[in-house]
């Protein structure tokens, strides 16, 4: 099922478009083909509406995809989840171009074969990362074209009602909930700098900024961030580049107290300036992620540029401080409170076929929203029937609406933002009675995630190499799962957050697991058509208790911080071995004990009855 909504017409938009393209106000050469990422200057996943470029210019409304127009054609490039809406959405105009259909080619393979020799071809290098931009230029440039920085955004050019960028209140997290002073983080970058001879880092990536200034904001939807950017000095002064209004008293008090250094605030949009005035008097390094816009990392002769795949916030970021991990862990403590009431009065109401993937979704952000410092969900909650589990990135909407039903499986892929951390839980349930074939993929699903759970290894070993072990029970009969298996989580930050991730991919930037990063769990397995499981746990890295030390490497363990039961009726009890069931019921304990209680306090007696129901101690 999908939506049904008359495509955009866009005839109108491409000829606008491509008289731009050979306008010489707007571009330095007339171009043969212009590239229309679906990015924002800062790289972040979700974009705020004022850069939804590639939308505007298509009609396609699907979070992933890039658009090449050139003076004949135009070409949406997305993979599997989008191509039906994309269909949809996309007036005649547009060619498909399936991504990831061994048939297509790649966008930079395409723009080789199709354009004339010594083409031009541009695009707008804030939505370029320096990552992508170079190897694309050289690329093409191996044939003779050219890749241009066009500064005018063209598609902007076009955009009448282009909504405003949003400039949300900015707000101080108070260091009972950061553990650690803007001072304390600052030194710990400048010691970073200083090794690497960088007397100027620029940080680019609006969670890194929010994570080293202790603010948060609400710029980004499901994002707690802010639009902005940061450059500090090796010398412990640093600029933040915000909108004037956003820059308000109670901010600018917070830096003052807890960053204990000189600092200015400029407006956000004179980055560019400022790294300019920079770049004209350079004796040492200017740092930046290659992940900063190639409009940016331009502007710094190649000889001081210095450019990492990670930065130190990055890292600085992802193993979190006592404090973050508690918080972590509360966070997680009261999501299974709301979690709790949520499954168990979907179990009640399933019945009267009222309850839908949309208003079951509503229904849980009410349940969140009475928790302490709840700030807003952290991603579009995926509530999924039957074969619209198998989607993996569903997300219900008006169109697609269905009831939830007792005959089949229901998936709830959830996560929220609490001021003390960010929470991300799936589980998946069948409320009627399962077939055998469904508890056997079920209860594989659940023995891979229980075994990653329990593994033990060595400091500083790359996720990718746990991967295997949530997939092996699929393996043992042909079936497997066609995502990564964890991706680190940030502490009331963005819900995905590297640079470290377990998958089978191997991720250059993942710098090994350490104790306190943070991750999930989340082995699953879909059937197209038909349905979808998965069972997502968040865990924390910590300290092994081995009986010996190899090299002194130090070995480590996870500790999960999910406190929500997993599907006892979807378990076939007898392809479980004895160490899993004892896993299980401990785990099953541990909930009763941790969550019983604060569902007592808050009167929620259903779902306390609901929780013991669940957590019922299985036995072969
Ligand atoms: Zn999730
Ligand atoms: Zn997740």
């Amino acid at each position: 099922m999908s939506k049904m909504t008359a495509p955009k017409s866009t005839t109108n938009l491409l000829k606008q478009l491509r008289s731009s393209m050979q306008n010489q106000n707007f571009v330095s050469e007339p171009i043969a083909a212009y590239i229309i990422p679906s990015a924002d200057a800062h790289n972040g996943e979700y974009l705020a509406d004022c850069d939804k470029y590639r939308a505007f210019i298509s009609g396609f409304n699907g979070s992933a995809g890039t658009a090449i127009v050139t003076d004949k054609q135009a070409c949406m490039w997305t993979d599997g989840r989008y191509w039906l809406q994309a269909r949809e959405e996309m007036d005649d105009n547009w060619t498909l171009m399936k991504e990831g259909d061994p048939n297509t080619l790649k966008t930079d393979q395409w723009l080789i074969k199709t354009l004339p020799n010594g083409s031009k071809v541009g695009v707008d290098p804030t939505l370029f990362t320096h990552e992508k931009f170079s190897p694309l230029q050289q690329e093409l440039e191996t044939i003779g074209h050219k890749l241009i920085p066009v500064k005018q955004n063209l598609v902007e050019l076009l955009w009448s009602d282009r909504p405003q960028r949003p400039l949300n209140p900015v707000k101080p997290l108070p260091v009972t909930f950061t553990g650690k002073t803007i001072k304390d983080k600052m030194l710990e970058v400048i010691a970073a700098m200083n090794e690497k001879k960088a007397k100027y880092f620029v940080v680019t990536a609006l969670d890194q900024i929010a994570w080293v200034l202790n603010l948060r904001g609400s710029d980004i939807e499901y994002n707690p961030v802010f639009f902005s950017y940061l450059i500090i000095k090796s010398d412990a002064t640093f600029t933040l580049f915000i909108d004037p209004r956003q820059a308000s008293e109670e901010v600018k008090e917070h830096l003052k107290s807890e960053a204990g250094c000189v600092f200015t605030i400029e407006p956000y949009t004179r980055i560019e300036e400022a790294l300019k005035e920079i770049s004209t008097s350079l004796d040492q390094f200017v740092w930046f992620s290659e992940f900063s816009s190639y409009a940016l990392t331009s502007i710094i002769p190649k000889k001081h540029l210095l450019l990492t795949s990670t930065t130190p916030i990055e890292l600085m970021k992802a193993v979190k401080n006592p404090t973050e991990a508690q918080g972590m862990r509360n966070a997680h403590i009261k999501d299974a409170v709301a979690l709790c009431c949520y499954f168990s009065w979907l179990e009640k109401n399933v019945a009267s076929g009222n309850v839908t993937e949309v208003s079951g979704a509503a229904k849980l952000h009410e349940l969140r929203k009475l928790q302490a410092d709840f700030m807003g969900d952290s991603f579009e909650t995926i509530s999924s029937v039957g074969p619209h589990g198998a989607i993996i990135h569903y997300q219900p909407s008006k169109a697609t609406d269905v009831p939830i039903r007792t005959d089949c499986l229901y998936l709830c892929d959830s996560g929220a933002q609490y001021r003390d951390g960010t929470t991300d839980v799936t589980r998946t349930w069948h409320f009627g009675t399962p077939t055998e074939y469904e508890k056997e993929c079920y209860t594989r699903v659940l023995k891979g995630q229980l075994q990653l759970a329990s593994r033990i290894f060595p400091t500083k070993l790359k996720g990718n190499h746990l991967d295997s072990f949530a997939r092996e029970f699929l393996w043992d009969v042909g079936l497997d799962y066609g995502h990564g298996t964890g991706h680190g989580i940030g502490h009331y930050l963005n819900v995905h957050e590297g640079p470290m991730g377990i998958s089978w991919r191997v991720l250059h930037q993942d710098p090994g697991l350490e104790a306190n990063m943070f991750l999930s769990n989340e082995p699953g397995y879909y059937e197209d058509g038909k349905f979808g499981m998965r069972i997502e746990d968040i865990v924390q890295v910590v300290p092994a208790n081995t009986p010996h030390n190899f090299n002194n490497r130090g070995f480590l363990t996870f500790d999960t911080i999910t406190l929500v039961p997993k599907s006892i009726n979807l378990i076939n009890v007898k392809m479980l071995t004895d160490g899993e069931i004892e896993q299980l019921n401990k785990y099953h304990q541990l909930c009763r004990d941790v969550v019983g209680p604060l569902l007592e306090k808050a009167g929620e007696v259903e779902a306390k009855e609901w929780l013991w129901r669940q957590s019922t101690p299985i036995s072969r």
